[in-house]
């Protein structure tokens, strides 16, 4: 078969490769293990390196279809068989790479940065895989597969993305989340979009498996979406070849990720792995993933040096989104971080709390998850293990807007290091300089 992308088996039982959109598939037929998406990669070494950087830097902030977008500026990379006239795009991805200058100099790392994954259309990282999964969807359809709508388990930034995406593709979506664990702000997003909500009784965890069980039924018209779908991560991959791509092709000491379902872990050594093999990169970052105290499966097998996996029961945290016990990628994350010499971390309330909280001071505006990756990283910095000179990327996954609550319960409390709260004066010019000390 000569086809340019392809699903192969992720357990190695054989090396066959699955066409892409002939069936519905999300395992391997032999051994039932989690899929991955090949690339011909000798077909794309023909390109030189040259070649493709300038290609990919010819693309970004264009507006031809579908290359304005940061993933499919990438087409080549990501899912070649896709007909253009099929992709669902808002051209995600191409999200601000900055330098945190303040923060940097206070933590004593210089050189550091923030990927704002969050500047994105839903205000997620999860919009650089939803496009290729909602376009796939309507490949699928568009090649006569009975596919009638497209479901997903969310601790709420996936369904937003994914109602976003099927809305613009005019394709039915429904949403799994868990009751009353999800903020006011990720509950709006799939209702503005129209998608079908169904409010579980249960955790995340309980969702997922919900959601698996219903679209794993034999003749199922309901496509999954959540991140065990391999389609996801070849958008998501782009965000490390964008890093890159923005450091003009030059490659960071550390990459700090917050992770719960881990997709975006696997999704990170996807893209590095796809530099090297295209002989754009040589040199490999190290991946720290960080985790919420509470819901920390992976740190935990960390701890045994990945020996042991055991799923947890997630506790509550600020830190929602990530509040997994049991993660669907476990096993590739667990693989790019060996490959990546990764390391895990965790952070408690209070330690996601206060390093949210000292990033906005700088003029950041974290969420949560990006709070538990800058904990991570002043853990990395007092290890010695992040020195000075070293380039740090944190990868900020949502926009702190979604979390205003996060940030209310934060000011509003009574412990923080950082807190503010607004002063209630009369409508004077003394009133003004007396409540300024001025
Ligand atoms: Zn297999």
């Amino acid at each position: 078969m000569g086809d340019a992308s392809f699903f192969y088996c992720s357990q190695g039982c054989s090396s066959e490769k699955l066409e892409l959109f002939r069936e519905v598939r999300y395992r391997c037929p032999r051994c039932q293990g989690l899929l991955e998406v090949g690339h011909d990669l000798d077909a794309l070494k023909s390109t030189p390196p040259e070649v493709w950087k300038a290609t990919f830097d010819a693309r970004v902030g264009r507006t031809e279809w579908p290359f304005g977008s940061g993933v499919w500026g990438k087409k080549e990379w990501v899912c070649p068989e896709i007909d253009d006239n099929n992709i669902t795009s808002f051209f995600e991805g191409n999200s601000n790479l900055f330098w945190a200058a303040r923060l940097g100099a206070e933590l004593g790392v210089e050189d550091l940065w923030i990927k704002l994954c969050g500047n994105s259309h839903t205000g997620s990282f999860k919009d650089l895989g939803m496009t290729v999964l909602v376009s796939a969807v309507a490949e699928m359809r568009s090649r006569g597969l009975p596919i009638q709508a497209i479901a997903c388990a969310s601790t709420g930034d996936t369904s937003a993305a994914l109602a976003a995406y099927a809305a613009a593709a005019n394709i039915p979506s429904v949403v799994f989340l868990p009751e009353n664990k999800i903020t006011p702000a990720q509950l709006t997003q799939p209702l503005a979009h129209g998608a079908r909500v169904l409010s579980i009784r249960s955790d995340f965890d309980g969702c997922m498996a919900l959601v698996k069980a219903v679209a794993e039924k034999p003749e199922s018209p309901i496509y999954l979406a959540n991140s065990m779908n391999p389609l996801r991560i070849e958008g998501q991959k782009t965000v490390a070849i964008e890093m890159v791509q923005q450091f003009d092709w030059r490659v960071p000491d550390w990459v700090i990720i917050p992770g719960g379902n881990l997709g975006n872990v696997s999704a990170l050594g996807a893209g590095f792995d796809m530099l090297e093999a295209m002989g754009i990169t040589t040199k490999r970052p190290r991946i720290c993933v960080g985790q919420a105290e509470r819901a920390n499966p992976l740190y935990r097998s960390f701890l045994t040096g990945f020996a042991e996996f055991e799923p947890i029961e997630a506790q509550e945290t600020a830190a929602s989104a990530i509040r997994i016990g049991n993660p669907v990628s476990i096993h590739r994350a667990i693989k790019s971080l060996r490959r990546y010499d990764g390391v895990v971390e965790q952070a408690t309330e209070d330690e996601l709390n206060e390093a949210a909280a000292r990033g906005d001071k700088t003029g950041l505006f974290n969420c949560p998850h990006t709070g538990v990756a800058l904990a991570a990283l002043e853990k990395l910095i007092a290890r010695g293990l992040v020195e000075r000179h070293h380039r740090v990327v944190v990868v900020s996954t949502a926009h702190g807007l979604k979390f205003s609550e996060f940030k209310a319960n934060y000011h509003g409390g009574t412990v923080g290091n950082y807190r503010n709260q607004p002063l209630s004066i009369e409508a004077t010019p003394e009133a003004v300089f007396k409540a300024l000390g001025l």
